[in-house]
């Protein structure tokens, strides 16, 4: 197969830019991005990003700038519903060593302003307000049409287009959908300096486990003016299964009943943890609700020139912080995959879906567990539970388990070492 010289990548957001970077630089192939939004937009809120996440940042050197603008949150700091540290943890103490990388948590803005500006240096051009439509393939190459009458053909097409990926639904596998995770999300930023005096003791990830939910803060810019906090909790479909209007009305519920929500279930958490939340609460005048879809495990990801990555092919829920990490690896696989010399992309492709899919079933997997804690509970198993993660977390430390690399390896995991 003669060398493919120039990719079509439907989507901007961290999944078609890193590729578009990764294939400039690694591969030598040009690319054209192609997003459907009319400029540059995110859903907002803060992202985690682990060791193995990080390390991939640094070698599209997209590092630097993302540590200039994002805090480091490797602390895990775990309170009682009633204000007390129950558990301390360094998160990546173990994983830091191996990669140099710890983990930072970093405004979405703030990631998507470093990818565009890495882009328009490397003079990539994105292509806004442009909704697929099409995709035809021959011999030659593949064409997609937009809804403007506009098209453009390549060697290859990415699908980076999200969980509801259109080249997806129109081309490579149309049965593959999302579904609910049964979780959803609430969060907002706030300026640092509306909070208490504590705020100032307050290091990396602060979380409490209540009946009804997670609820955590953590600062999210170099310079810890600004906190991301989020409360996450299990709420069932919207009657008639949860159309976009069905998912409005409920959003609209639960931010409007927010704040008594809150309050009842801090109503027994006093001293400084307790003052810092009725001040968030107070403070915070804008929310956002967000259902969280999964994808379904399993389907197909590539079919003749295109292949989906990021969240087309695997989101996966939010709770191990390894979405934007997830689309990293797959583009660094890629790219070493097409340095191969003599493979089809037919080959190509199909050795990049048995080498990732373990991979991203696993976290998918992980995400889904970690979710769990979000569900409902009584009394008397809250307190049962932040005994047994008071115990767990005790032992962590005493035994230095970290050193063992325990509940850390997967953020050490190097996708370029994988053998192909
Ligand atoms: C509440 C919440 C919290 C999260 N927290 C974290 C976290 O802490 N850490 C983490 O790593 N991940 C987190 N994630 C997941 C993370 O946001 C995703 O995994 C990541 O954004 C995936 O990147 P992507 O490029 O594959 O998809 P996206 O970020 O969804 O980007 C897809 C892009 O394609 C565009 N697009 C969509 N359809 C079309 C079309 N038809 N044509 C052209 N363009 C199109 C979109 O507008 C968008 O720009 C979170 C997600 C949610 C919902």
């Amino acid at each position: 197969m003669t060398k493919p010289q120039k990719a079509i990548i439907i989507g901007a957001g961290p999944a078609g830019l890193a590729a578009a970077l990764r294939l400039q630089q690694y591969n030598h192939i040009s690319s054209v991005v192609y997003e459907i939004r009319p400029k540059p937009t995110t859903l907002g809120g803060a992202i985690g990003i682990p060791s193995n996440g990080l390390r991939l940042l640094h070698r599209l050197g997209l590092y630097d700038n993302i540590r200039l603008r994002a805090a480091e949150t490797s602390n895990l700091v775990l309170h009682a519903i009633k204000g007390d540290v129950i558990g301390k943890a360094d998160l990546t103490s173990w994983s830091r060593d191996k990669t140099g990388f710890g983990y930072l948590r970093i405004q979405r803005t703030s990631l998507m302003d470093v990818f565009y500006d890495a882009a328009r240096l490397a003079d990539i051009p994105i292509h806004f307000g442009k909704r697929l439509v099409g995709i035809v393939e021959n011999s030659d190459g593949v064409t997609a049409t937009f809804d403007d009458n506009t098209s453009d053909t390549a060697d290859f097409l990415l699908g980076c287009d999200g969980i509801h990926s259109a080249v997806r639904k129109l081309y490579v596998d149309p049965n593959m959908t999302p579904e609910y995770s049964g979780v959803v999300n609430i969060f907002s930023l706030l300026e640092t300096i509306m909070l208490p005096q504590a705020r100032l003791s307050l290091d990396g990830l602060n979380a409490t486990l209540t009946t009804d939910g997670l609820l955590a803060l953590c600062p999210c810019t170099a310079t810890n003016e600004m906190i991301y906090w989020f409360f996450s909790r299990q709420l069932s479909m919207p009657p008639g299964g949860g159309g976009r209007d069905g998912w409005e009305e409920k959003g609209k519920q639960e931010v409007e009943n927010l704040k008594v929500t809150l309050l009842e279930l801090l109503k027994d958490t006093s001293g400084e943890w307790g003052d810092m939340w009725k001040a968030i609460i107070n403070q915070t005048n804008v929310v956002k609700f967000y259902p969280i879809f999964r994808m379904v495990l399993g389907g197909q990801w590539a079919r003749g020139r295109c292949l989906i990555l990021g969240d087309a092919a695997h989101a996966m829920q939010p709770h191990a912080s390894q979405g934007v990490s997830m689309a990293l690896e797959d583009v660094f696989l890629l790219s070493k995959l097409l340095e191969i010399p003599g493979r089809s992309l037919e080959e190509v492709y199909a050795v990049y879906e048995q080498k990732r899919r373990p991979r991203t079933d696993r976290m998918s997997k992980m995400a889904e567990r970690n979710g769990n804690v979000r569900k409902k509970t009584g009394p008397w198993q809250l307190w049962l539970q932040e005994c047994a993660i008071s115990g767990m977390m005790s032992v962590y430390n005493l035994c230095r388990l970290d050193r063992l690399g325990i509940g850390q390896k997967e953020l050490a995991y190097d996708v370029e070492e994988e053998e192909v």
